[in-house]
């Protein structure tokens, strides 16, 4: 079976990146999203990375008009998911909310079509399960800038089938990026390690250990990490690390997955990173400073 036609669901920080390179690598493609605010943004944001890469001389006006000529945008489900081959789903990370959309895509997708999630933590199988054909469902992770970021992490579940998981390796090879393949398991390979890292440095800040930019440069110099585990944790968000690690607690029975207590205290008082300019760093124009209140 080839793909030709993929089809976001969503068109926030992650469906409309998604959206972005499935346009600029041959698929047709279309970024559904329920809230036309949503979608306008989605796609304001897809033009302006293009523009961008025109100004700097990465990319051309007749390349920006091919790419744009393959993607459209739509409020409309039904029409946007009927001759899809590949739905992939983006929507905010609620269990139910998700179920309730693959629901939707059951009665109003083609048989052959394949569902993906880009879940960062939800039971791929749990997903799968509410389909009448579980065999269909599989999850693609990707990573956020998705235009920039190489890894796509593919989740099989018990009954994926070994043609289905090809095909996800196809499409990811054709977006150009990297695949891992990991077992439907709580925190998949990349949010388990994170999040685990992420809560260590925290605890390490709360005993005194280091201070949070000399922790930072412990992984960062010594270990060759890009960016700390704190950092990281202000730019994906307090707020989504700490519910990723309650669930990861819940899905194993293992408490020591549980946030640090000063770590649901930042949650608590609506210090979530860089979005809201205040987390485990002060966060201004993109710039972080160490906080001397923590
Ligand atoms: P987001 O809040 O930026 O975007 C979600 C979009 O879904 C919004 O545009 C919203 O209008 C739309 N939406 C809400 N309800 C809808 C519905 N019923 N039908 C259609 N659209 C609906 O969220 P995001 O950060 O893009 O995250 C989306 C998914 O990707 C989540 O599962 C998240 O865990 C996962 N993820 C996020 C990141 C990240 O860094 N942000 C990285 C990897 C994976």
């Amino acid at each position: 079976m080839s793909i030709e036609k993929i089809t976001i669901i969503g068109a926030g920080t992650m469906g409309a990146g998604i959206a972005q390179i499935c346009s600029e690598n041959e698929f047709k493609t279309t970024l559904f999203d329920k809230f036309s605010d949503s979608l306008d943004t989605g796609f304001e944001k897809i033009n302006n990375f293009w523009d961008k890469g025109i100004a700097k001389g990465k990319t051309t006006q007749e390349q920006k008009e091919l790419w744009s000529s393959r993607l459209k945008v739509s409020t409309n489900f039904v029409d946007s998911v009927s001759d899809a081959d590949l739905v992939i789903e983006a929507v905010p990370e609620n269990i139910n909310l998700k179920i309730e959309i693959f629901r939707e895509l059951d009665k109003s997708t083609k048989e052959s079509c394949i569902l993906a999630t880009n879940t960062s933590s939800l039971s791929i199988t749990r997903i799968a399960n509410s389909t009448k054909n579980p065999k269909r469902v599989i999850g693609m992770h990707f990573f956020n800038p998705v235009p920039l970021m190489k890894l796509i992490e593919i989740i099989k579940h018990e009954d994926t089938p070994d043609g289905v998981l090809e095909l996800a390796k196809n499409i990811v090879s054709m977006l150009k990026k990297t695949a891992i393949i990991v077992k439907d398991s709580p925190g998949f390979a990349t949010s388990r390690l994170g999040v685990v890292l992420g809560n260590e440095a925290i605890k390490m800040l709360a005993e005194g250990v280091a201070s949070a930019s000399d922790i930072d440069n412990a992984m960062n110099l010594g270990y060759r990490h890009p960016m700390g585990p704190l950092e990281l944790s202000d730019l994906v968000g307090l707020d989504v690390r700490r519910d990723i690690l309650i669930g990861l607690a819940e899905a194993t029975g293992d408490s020591s997955y549980l946030p640090h207590p000063l770590l649901e205290k930042l949650v608590n008082q609506g210090d979530l990173g860089k979005k809201t300019g205040k987390g485990i760093y002060y966060w201004k124009n993109g710039v972080k400073s160490d906080r001397t209140d923590l």
